[in-house]
């Protein structure tokens, strides 16, 4: 895809104003349910033979069009939006692994996601093996069991900005007939789209980056479509269906039969969404919509923005190092992956104390001291006592993550008063 390309999908895939009466905003249907009409429309409907709404659980006009726009813009064949970016993870682990199995995933991943992780799939009896250094390539084919079903990687670390090696960590999957799914959060289908490096399914906070103004918890699962489900090794996709069915014969069909490539974004859809319940409402799935029309422009700005204040912080004296990787200048995996930049955020050590970073926390002006990235406002905060507070200490230590790390997540202010406000804050905390 070029990028004039996304460009334009951004602001017009997946919708068609001519059905619904040339509106320029794609409408908002908030609405619980939809009119059969004719008992006819309803059987066509129910039974999946005509395209058509009846009740939003299972679907609504105004998520349908973020879910055609994130798969038009990812390259992939189908989308699934869902009320929060841990739903979305938790929804893809359960449809992977369902009824039991291992995944593989490195310990530098969101908070949130290594709580679960560690501590609530083991319970559904789906177990995880973790490793620390998420390229270390010969840990992982080592790692993978006979029934290890997928590996789960984060596309930039939080916070450390560590860029994966989704290439070669898809190869090691597919030669083990297992999928790669990455959270890409952090870049964005602007800056990164895994698909063209073989990724299976990336899945999204669409909270950060992809809405960009902090105002909605929302998560999408995407469904590149070229996974092989029908390895032998998944057979919730290839098991005769009974929701899939045709009353009429009696004739029942697998999720693959049915949606083929999109088996996997699919049985989100008709098992997780419909069945577990956690959607995302049309009025949130308006406000990424809106959100998303602006990515490139934002994603640029903050990118600059963000550039200009690692080489600030890098020549700070009351700073003892600064986690960007788009400023290693010699860095191959951010020259392959992420040329346009890696992101937003950022993170760096104060050559001082906690308290020290405590004072600075308190005299920020302009930053907001908030547990979120991805927002058009910067954002400034703590990790070990805050966002990273869920992850042991032992893993927090092997990431470099101590109390004087403080990760800022760039807006779109001017980049000379978000360097003014730091260095302010830091003069209080050295004075
Ligand atoms: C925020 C975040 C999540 C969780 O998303 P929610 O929308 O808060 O549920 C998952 N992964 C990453 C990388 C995140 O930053």
């Amino acid at each position: 895809m070029t990028e004039e390309d996304f460009d334009t999908k951004r602001l017009h895939a997946g919708y068609r104003p001519e059905d619904h009466q040339y509106a320029s905003s794609v409408p908002i249907y908030e609405s619980a349910a939809f009119g059969f009409g004719t008992e006819a429309r309803a059987e066509g409907i129910i039974g999946g033979t005509i395209s058509g709404y009846s009740y939003t659980r299972n679907g609504n006009p105004t998520t349908k069009v973020l879910e055609d726009r994130i798969a038009a813009l990812e390259g992939g064949v189908d989308a699934v939006a869902v009320g929060s970016g841990m739903a979305a993870i938790t929804y893809t682990i359960l449809n992977v692994a369902e009824g039991g199995g291992r995944i593989l995933a490195p310990t530098n991943i969101y908070g949130a996601s290594l709580d679960e992780f560690r501590t609530l799939f083991p319970k559904f009896n789906i177990n995880f093996d973790f490793y620390d250094d998420v390229n270390d390539l010969e840990t992982v084919k080592a790692a993978i069991k006979p029934d290890t079903k997928a590996i789960y990687v984060e596309s930039v670390a939080n916070p450390s900005t560590e860029v994966t090696d989704i290439e070669a960590l898809a190869e090691i999957a597919h030669a083990h007939q297992i999928p790669l799914i990455v959270d890409n959060t952090f870049p964005t289908p602007y800056l990164l789209r895994p698909f063209e490096f073989g990724a299976d399914i990336v899945v999204y906070s669409s909270t950060k980056g992809i809405n960009g103004h902090g105002n909605v918890i929302s998560g999408l699962v995407v469904d590149h479509g070229q996974f092989d489900w029908t390895n032998g090794k998944f057979p919730q996709f290839t098991e005769p269906e009974f929701t899939l069915g045709d009353e009429a014969t009696g004739q029942q069909a697998s999720f693959v039969e049915k949606f083929g490539a999109s088996a996997f974004a699919a049985r989100i859809q008709v098992k997780y969404v419909r069945l577990f319940g956690g959607l995302l409402s049309p009025f949130d799935a308006y406000l990424v919509l809106l959100g998303l029309e602006t990515i490139s422009e934002r994603l640029t700005k903050e990118v600059a923005n963000a550039t200009a204040v690692a080489k600030y912080l890098s020549q700070n004296p009351h700073v003892k190092r600064v986690y960007y990787s788009g400023i290693e200048s010699a860095n191959p995996l951010v020259t392959k992956y992420l040329p346009k930049g890696i992101g937003a955020i950022l993170a760096f050590e104060l050559d001082g104390t906690a308290e020290q970073v405590a004072t600075l926390l308190d005299h920020v002006k302009v930053f907001s001291y908030l547990p979120n990235v991805g927002d058009a406002k910067s954002l400034i905060v703590n990790p070990t006592k805050t966002t990273h507070r869920e992850i042991p200490a032992a893993i927090r230590a092997k990431h470099a993550l101590n109390d004087r790390v403080i990760r800022l997540s760039l807006g779109l202010e001017s980049a000379t008063d978000l360097i003014h406000d730091l260095e302010q804050a830091i003069n209080q905390a050295f004075h």
